[in-house]
């Protein structure tokens, strides 16, 4: 990865001369390889939960005469499916945000709205393990152009981790900020944190710190990829700091939208 591959094509031309063309395929290269190492790693994904299904469905079989047992099987062939489906969703969404490398339609988007939404969204599951979810805004202007779900998608998905990695009666803060040129919307929980030596690898598609805790509380190893990608495509960045054992904050950081400039690509007013 990242070496230069050179493709040279030679063409003959009259009276003896000849035609190098050399372009650099290294890019390409790269397109190629992480498309392939997606699928490889999609369908090894998806391979343990359909194999967990077919043995509880070989399962219901052999328990017929016991309705405890099968009722027992049934429901979690329900848990494996919610999953399955789950994790269908996300790689569609992934894919989708890797084709796409900018937006359809981009409207304006009211940032704190979105933080409010997916805070309420992991509201319940917070309250079920006394973990408090805050939300800390300036009531500054915090407007972006873009897509509304997927700015609301990308806030639940580390709203949901810094609930997920956090042990109860801990605390989760969300700070909405916006200036002229960025809106900031920083997750921090006090949860395990995240080894040094792993940061960097966290946003990677199906990367996990601990695979079994992550699997756990219902975890594709996809979100922080799908945040990733949504920020990109909004022509802003996801950053990650942490502490092992005291807890982590993601940053979200979207160019603002300008008030004189109401659409991208339009000449702003003179002020
Ligand atoms: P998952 O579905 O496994 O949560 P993510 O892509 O959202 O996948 O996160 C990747 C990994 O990064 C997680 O499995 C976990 O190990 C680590 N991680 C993400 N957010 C946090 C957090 N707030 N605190 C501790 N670890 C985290």
């Amino acid at each position: 990865a990242g070496r230069l591959v050179l493709g040279v094509r030679v063409t003959p031309l009259s009276g003896g001369h000849v035609l190098a063309l050399i372009d650099d395929r290294s890019q390409l290269r790269r397109v190629e390889e992480t498309r392939r190492d997606f699928v490889v790693n999609v369908s090894h994904e998806l391979k343990t939960p359909v194999a967990g299904l077919s043995l509880l469905a070989e399962a219901v079989v052999d328990a017929s005469d016991d309705p405890d047992a099968v009722r027992r099987f049934a429901g979690r062939m329900g848990t494996e499916t919610a999953r399955l489906n789950q994790l269908v969703q996300e790689i569609v969404e992934l894919s989708r945000l890797q084709v796409a490398e900018t937006l359809d339609a981009p409207e304006r988007v009211d940032v704190r709205a979105c933080a409010l939404d997916a805070v309420e969204h992991l509201r319940l599951v917070a309250d079920d393990r006394n973990i408090s979810i805050t939300t800390d805004d300036d009531g500054s202007p915090a407007e972006v152009f873009g897509d509304a779900n997927l700015v609301t998608t990308a806030i639940r998905n580390l709203v949901e981790n810094a609930v997920n990695y956090s042990a109860d009666d801990t605390r989760v803060t969300v700070t909405v900020k916006g200036s002229a040129d960025l809106v900031t919307v920083a997750v921090k929980d006090q949860g395990s944190g995240i080894p040094a030596a792993e940061l960097d690898r966290v946003f990677e598609r199906f990367y996990r710190v601990d695979a079994a805790r992550s699997r756990r509380t219902g975890g594709t190893g996809l979100g922080l990829a799908i945040v990733k990608h949504v920020c990109a495509n909004h022509g802003g960045e996801v950053t990650v700091w942490s502490e092992e054992g005291h807890g982590s904050t993601f940053t979200i950081r979207l160019p603002a939208a300008q008030p004189q400039n109401p659409t991208p690509g339009e000449p702003a007013e003179p002020v």
